[in-house]
């Protein structure tokens, strides 16, 4: 959100989508924008909310890689909300800056994921001195060519996968076909980062499986006794002013 413009931008069109949006329209601030990070189900449907027979939107900006643009294209009920210019589809490309506003900035970056419709994304969010990480969906911290480590200590806030606590969280499925780097297995791996870049890390995207979900399980006192948050509804981070 953009305090001096009004304006805001949305990372990912989950079901959600309609709800978060009028919250914000709600405070007078108008969408400028929507970043999309791969063709999985809850990242964009909700574009469904901006279509002809919702709210009818003009030109909203969709910004997403390549492939993703290909497949809302050419697959219905998206294709329409291109034809009729509800949305107005924006290429991304690795790694190059998209100014929002003279101080803030987005780009993306791939991450390994199952990728059977579209590649996917997370994002950084900048501002001349600050950064927050999104990385909604990713399969495993060591299948990533970066170091989360480092990705950690040069951030300032970090949005991170938390879909599940622990391994067999799911009953009667194999949970390696839908690898998330599990709640605790990223709690391990972090455990010899400081307490300060420990503070950064918020977990997000909670499958209902997982008991850290709910805010007086042991499973979610135990994110917050180490050091970690469960992102909540209507958390802030706010950018320092340059
Ligand atoms: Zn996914
Ligand atoms: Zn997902």
């Amino acid at each position: 959100m953009d305090p001096s413009s009004k304006s805001f931008w949305i990372f990912d069109a989950t079901p959600d989508f309609k709800d978060q949006y009028q919250t914000l329209a709600n405070l007078g601030y108008s969408c400028e924008g929507i970043f999309l990070t791969h063709a999985h189900m809850g990242h964009y449907t909700g574009l469904m909310h901006l279509g002809r027979e919702a709210m009818g939107a003009k030109n909203i900006a969709v910004y997403a890689m390549p492939k993703m643009i290909a497949f809302l294209k050419s697959h219905g009920p998206w294709s329409q909300l291109v034809s009729l210019e509800n949305i107005k589809l924006q290429n991304l490309k690795v790694d190059s800056l998209i100014q929002l506003t003279n101080g803030l900035s987005v780009s993306a970056f791939l991450v390994p994921h199952r990728d059977e419709f579209s590649e996917t994304v997370g994002y950084q969010i900048n501002n001349n001195s600050e950064q927050v990480i999104f990385i909604p969906d990713i399969d495993k911290w060591n299948t990533w060519d970066r170091d989360i480590d480092s990705v950690v200590m040069e951030a300032d806030r970090l949005y991170l996968d938390g879909t599940f606590f622990r391994n067999g969280e799911i009953w009667g499925r194999d949970m390696s076909e839908i690898p998330h780097p599990f709640i605790e297995e990223s709690m391990n791996r972090f455990d010899g980062l400081s307490d300060v870049n420990k503070n950064k890390i918020h977990f997000i995207h909670l499958n209902h499986t997982n008991p850290a979900i709910r805010g007086n399980s042991e499973s979610a006192r135990r994110v917050l006794k180490k050091g970690y948050h469960v992102a909540q509804e209507g958390d802030m981070f706010i950018f320092k002013e340059d």
